[in-house]
């Protein structure tokens, strides 16, 4: 198999915050991979924005630096370096001041995509809109690249929707959810409505609870200021976890289009109860191997903030109706694993008796490591002595599948990137998506500042505090292995 590359129209891309860290180990990085394969064509520019007052030569000297320290010696040639170095640019720029913007408008060409990348604090992207306007810088149709977080709360959500929108039309307005871009994601959506085998069992007749899990063994790292004003709920569930919540839950869109897609998205969220506080488990880890506690690690020994959190979700419509949805994530757990398990129930009545015990399908979607399909599926185990049953895994790791071809299966930011220059919205989010899952997510964190609720301690290298698994125990459920 030889996956064809289109390449996409001529554009010119600016990243403001072109210097900084999401810029040097992501953006440039994923435009390198994207012009090694050809979709980015030779005419196409990088334009990095930012106040530090480099040169172009300096800037491509910077932007070097961070394609050899992020990728693979042998994925970099120095011939393909160079030559994709030569579309890159520079211009010095302030985005609270005047400075810069007129080397901008001069740098910009009409009659190619035009987009700008906010890579920098939401507190500039009204700013940054406003000038954009104000200097004439975006044609008609230009595109807005925003990074989360999009907000802290439906308040400052709401007020960062309009301020982009008093400059730009929320169809140039591109959000992006890197957890949209995985390849597996996006296979979820292939396998959901491409196969005739699964949509039919897909409801609450048939399957009994969902799981997702995006577990991490990374601490707060150096973001431990940002983080602990933040929180897993904010940082994770709001908009990662929720977005792969939705892709299960929906209905099948009309059209893989923009907004067929996000239409049924939103749905999902407004059919999302709120949470009691007995279905939440929220957890802070207490040391790791350097013997630093989360506490420690951001420096606030006072701080409630949690570093894991599990829910329990209803969504409530005829579909899912009584199904439970359990989503967890954490810092600092046993293993980083990723994934999405649709737990089936168990067949209606067992032909073989009691003894051969309890077998259920699980469809898993894993995200990390390893993207893949697992079915389990209960079979006879092999030999003689009766009628055994065993459940073995129908497994397909797409690396295998898919053979040489999935070494170029590319990184989420290469392929969104694509997308906006492409034009196309279906893998972000719309602003009245985001805006309906702060409004799912406020009352439950006001709830936890009303009652003064404290995350419960878990141990660094564990599966998360004991409150979570006894949100699945009380009901004869269990959390899958998370494994080292
Ligand atoms: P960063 O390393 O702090 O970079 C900030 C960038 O903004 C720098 O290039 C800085 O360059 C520029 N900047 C600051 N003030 C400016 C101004 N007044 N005018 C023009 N440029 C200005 O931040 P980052 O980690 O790259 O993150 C950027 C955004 O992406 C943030 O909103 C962050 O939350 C989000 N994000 C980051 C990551 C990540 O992995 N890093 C992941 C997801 C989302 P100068 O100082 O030279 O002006």
């Amino acid at each position: 198999m030889v996956s064809r590359v289109i390449p996409v129209d001529e554009f010119d891309l600016v990243i403001f915050g072109g210097t900084g860290d999401l810029a040097r180990r992501k953006i440039l990085p994923a435009l390198f991979r994207r012009f090694q394969t050809g979709q980015m064509t030779k005419d196409s520019r990088i334009i990095g924005a930012a106040r530090s007052g480099y040169s172009n030569e300096d800037y491509r000297a910077e932007m070097k630096a961070a394609l050899e320290e992020f990728l693979e010696k042998e994925s970099r040639p120095a011939r393909e370096v160079k030559a994709f170095l030569e579309r890159v640019h520079y211009v010095s720029i302030d985005a609270t001041g005047k400075s810069g913007w007129k080397e901008l408008k001069a740098l910009m060409r009409p009659g190619v995509v035009q987009a700008f990348y906010f890579s920098v604090a939401p507190s500039l992207f009204g700013p940054l809109a406003e000038r954009l306007q104000e200097w004439k810088c975006a044609l008609k149709d230009a595109r807005l690249v925003v990074e989360k977080p999009f907000g802290r709360d439906l308040e400052t959500a709401r007020q960062l929707n309009k301020t982009l929108r008093d400059y730009f039309d929320e169809s140039q307005i591109y959000r992006i959810d890197h957890y949209l871009g995985k390849e597996t994601v996006q296979n979820l959506m292939a396998v959901r409505f491409g196969n005739m085998l699964f949509e039919p069992l897909w409801n609450s007749q048939h399957v009994d609870h969902v799981q997702i899990t995006v577990a991490e063994t990374v601490g707060v790292n150096g973001r431990g200021a940002y983080y602990d004003k933040s929180g897993a709920m904010r940082d994770m569930v709001q908009n990662h976890l929720m977005q792969l919540l939705c892709l299960i839950a929906m209905e099948p869109p009309s059209r893989f289009d923009p907004d067929a897609v996000r239409d049924e998205k939103l749905k999902v969220i407004r059919a999302l109860d709120p949470v009691p506080a007995e279905n939440i488990a929220r957890g802070q880890y207490v040391s790791d191997d350097a013997g630093e506690s989360y506490l420690d690690q951001v420096g606030n020994p006072d701080s409630a903030t949690e570093s894991f959190i599990a829910l329990k979700i209803q969504v409530s419509n005829w579909r899912w109706a009584g199904v439970p949805f359990y989503l967890r994530t954490g810092k600092k757990l046993k293993a980083r694993q990723s994934e999405i398990a649709i737990v089936f129930k168990d067949a209606p009545h067992s032909i073989f008796g009691q003894d051969v015990g309890r077998h259920r399908n699980i469809l898993t979607i894993r995200l990390q490591p390893n993207e893949g399909i697992n079915l389990r599926v209960t079979i006879k185990e092999p030999g003689p002595g009766g009628m055994r049953l065993v459940d073995v895994p129908l497994d397909m790791t797409f690396k295998e599948a898919l053979g040489a071809e999935s070494d170029d299966i590319a990184d989420a930011y290469e392929r969104l990137i694509m997308d906006v220059i492409r034009g196309n919205q279906t893998l972000f989010m719309r602003g009245d998506e985001v805006e309906a899952a702060w409004a799912w997510t406020d009352p439950i964190i006001a709830g936890w500042k009303e009652r003064g609720d404290r995350p419960s301690p878990y141990d660094s290298g564990s599966t998360g505090p004991e409150d979570a698994a006894i949100l699945l125990h009380r009901e004869g459920r269990k959390w899958r292995e998370i494994r080292a």
